[in-house]
């Protein structure tokens, strides 16, 4: 564990975010001196799916693909299993971009539109 205060993490997250994307091995590399902590289960993508194995190795981490996807697609706008349709709860978006595939490479044609408890099922099947 480190003693950096959370904002102090966000702020370091912020700006590894920016700057080493599309350079993972120098990411990892400053986030162990920024933190002391090893690139594993870091708080750089402190996120359920962090050890997923599939898109660990690509070059475009899932925060910065799923931005992108919401540049390129806007946000979902029905869930394609339960028919849910997408609309802002409280201050985020009910539906996500899932990926058919569970590869995240940036193509468009990959994605659908699913609702949270969808899309956890959905990973669910996939990795089980
Ligand atoms: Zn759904």
């Amino acid at each position: 564990m480190t003693t950096l205060s959370i904002k102090h993490k966000q702020s370091i997250r912020k700006g590894m975010k920016r700057f080493y994307v599309n350079n993972p091995e120098a990411r990892d590399r400053v986030r162990k001196q920024m933190t002391g902590t090893p690139a594993k289960g870091c708080c750089f993508d402190n996120h359920k799916d962090d050890n997923n194995p599939v898109w660990m190795g690509d070059k475009v981490s899932y925060s910065a693909l799923h931005s992108w996807l919401r540049r390129k697609l806007g946000n979902p706008k029905i869930c394609e299993h339960c028919n849910k349709i997408g609309m802002k709860v409280g201050r985020r978006w009910n539906l996500e971009w899932a990926n058919k595939y569970h590869v995240y490479k940036r193509n468009l044609t990959d994605w659908m539109g699913l609702c949270d408890a969808c899309h956890k099922k959905y990973d669910r099947k996939f990795f089980n």
